[in-house]
């Protein structure tokens, strides 16, 4: 599917719950967001059939988000019957790396291509203040638990929040540790996000420099989004930044989303998209829910404007329900 700006769309990020373990503040309310009924979260059945429609439109890649994927029932059967879909070339998922423990065996058996785990800090008292829980040494079993399984490629993602004691050459260094590629996600003004300022790509460079030596620019495109990477000469890993507000990438931009309840949409910033369950649940066909699809491709915004100061239709949702 090709948009009006020439960009080919072959991704597409699932949320298969809005809800979480964690209550990261940049993310979520202290409560947690209301709960949805489960008669309005899509089923898999109507996820894997929205899916067959997206692969026969050239989607090839899929990654699993939420709130926490894991926290939903049976993800590894979402992931078996994804992965038999034709088309579907990546099925990947990305989580808070609580549960992992207990279900990356399953994951594997079920054939998942990559797993990014999210994590901001090292420091369990900081980890509590950050996600309002006190489970960092869940996160770093899961962690240990996914390393396990050499043939799948494991990420760690951490957004840069500016909060005192967030010691961010202590995430990198896991690139030294451990066979992982770890990525800096630039704070996005959405929902709860925007009380936090965003610190840039060049200032964590810098920190990098001085704590492990030379950062040479690394050619070498490593996944499917818009991140980019650096070699640094004493980690093993590569550090990669996702940097969408200090170095925009909407010009590549190869992805759509939907949420838990069936809403696609085609930008993380705005509201606007098509409610796809409702096709779903009113007899659809297949044509119809495939126009559905491509009319959203086509009207796929050209840029975010997280830095105007107003715009229209703007994401009122948090990141927990839009899956990040
Ligand atoms: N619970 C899973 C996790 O934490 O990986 C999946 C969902 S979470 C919404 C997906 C990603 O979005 C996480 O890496 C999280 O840190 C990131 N995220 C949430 N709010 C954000 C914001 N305002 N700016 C940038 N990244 C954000
Ligand atoms: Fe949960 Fe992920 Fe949001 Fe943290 S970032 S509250 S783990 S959904």
């Amino acid at each position: 599917m090709i948009d009006q700006c020439g960009r080919n769309i072959d991704y597409v990020r699932i949320s298969v719950t809005d809800r979480c373990n964690l209550r990261c503040v940049y993310c979520m309310p202290e409560d947690g967001v209301k709960n949805t009924p489960h008669e309005e979260i899509l089923r898999y059945d109507e996820i894997l059939r929205v899916c067959r429609i997206m692969a026969g439109l050239g989607i090839s890649k899929i990654k699993l988000t939420g709130g926490e994927p894991l926290v939903r029932k049976d993800v590894p059967y979402l992931v078996r019957e994804l992965k038999q879909i034709s088309g579907i070339e990546k099925v990947t998922l990305t989580t808070n790396g609580i549960l992992l423990t207990e279900y990356m065996k399953d994951l594997h058996a079920a054939g998942i291509n990559g797993i990014n785990i999210s994590l901001d800090t090292m420091n369990p008292a900081l980890f509590r203040e950050i996600t309002r829980r006190d489970m960092l040494d869940h996160v770093k079993c899961g962690i240990e638990a996914a390393m396990r399984y050499r043939d799948v490629p494991l990420k760690i993602n951490c957004v840069p929040m500016g909060m005192e004691g967030q010691d961010l050459m202590e995430i990198a260094a896991l690139a030294g540790e451990h066979p992982v590629h770890v990525r800096f996600i630039e704070m996005m003004p959405i929902g709860y996000g925007k009380k936090f300022k965003f610190i840039g790509e060049d200032e964590i460079v810098g920190q990098l420099r001085a704590a492990f030596g030379e950062v040479t620019p690394c050619m070498d495109k490593l996944g499917n989004g818009p991140g980019h990477y650096y070699t640094v000469e004493q980690l093993t890993g590569k550090i990669g930044f996702i940097s969408a507000i200090s170095h925009k990438f909407c010009n590549e931009c190869n992805r759509i989303r939907m949420t838990s309840q069936g809403f696609l949409k085609s930008c993380l910033q705005y509201e606007t998209g098509r409610d796809l369950r409702t096709l779903l649940r009113t007899g659809a066909d297949d044509g119809d829910i495939e126009a559905a699809i491509r009319e959203v491709v086509l009207k796929k915004p050209t840029g975010h404007e997280f830095l105007a100061e107003q715009i229209s239709e703007e994401e009122s949702h948090c990141m927990a329900q839009i899956g990040g």
